[in-house]
């Protein structure tokens, strides 16, 4: 079974707070998250509840985002926090489905998919905006030609140059 779907069958059959520590290992091609690329790795704990199973642990997952400044590729590490809970899509007591609220389903052979978690909280752990460390304005020679604009540093010097200009033109006519 894949590194990030657990079966939990024997734990729901044990009393309330029984627990199992598992390796996850879930790879960005499952999570679907484009910015994720790597395996998003960590241990966790699925702990026995009452009426369903706690995940908790922490997680590391590798990311890919732009820079805001300049728009280069930075990667960057999230970690990230599990706790969320299972509950069997069947009710044991009374049959029938179960309303998971904003919980989270188990298959009906008793598995835990953890990629769908992983990749929402990987979602939310991306941050807003990122800039490169330091200064990364790109150097005036990378500017786009297309850019008509005289750089404000520069203006002081263009209007310099163009006043001698035209004095030079004054004193020759
Ligand atoms: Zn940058």
């Amino acid at each position: 079974m894949a590194d990030y779907i657990f079966n939990v069958a024997r734990l729901l059959a044990q009393t309330s707070g029984s627990r199992r520590t598992v390796d996850v290992k879930a790879p960005p091609d499952v999570l679907n998250v484009p910015e994720v690329i790597a395996a998003v790795r960590g241990v966790a704990q699925l702990t026995r509840l009452s009426d369903a199973i706690l995940v908790t642990g922490q997680m590391r997952a590798l990311v890919r985002v732009p820079c805001a400044r300049c728009m280069d590729d930075l990667e960057l590490q999230l970690d990230i926090e599990l706790d969320d809970e299972f509950v069997p899509g069947i009710d044991p007591a009374r049959g029938g489905t179960v309303d998971p609220g904003d919980r989270w389903l188990l298959d009906r052979g008793h598995n835990l998919d953890l990629s769908p978690v992983l990749a929402e909280a990987a979602i939310s752990e991306l941050p807003p905006r990122v800039v490169c460390p330091g200064q990364c304005q790109r150097p005036l020679i990378d500017r786009p030609a297309t850019s008509p604009a005289i750089d404000p540093r520069l203006a002081p010097l263009e209007r310099l140059r163009r006043q001698m200009l035209h004095q030079d033109g004054e004193s020759h006519g």
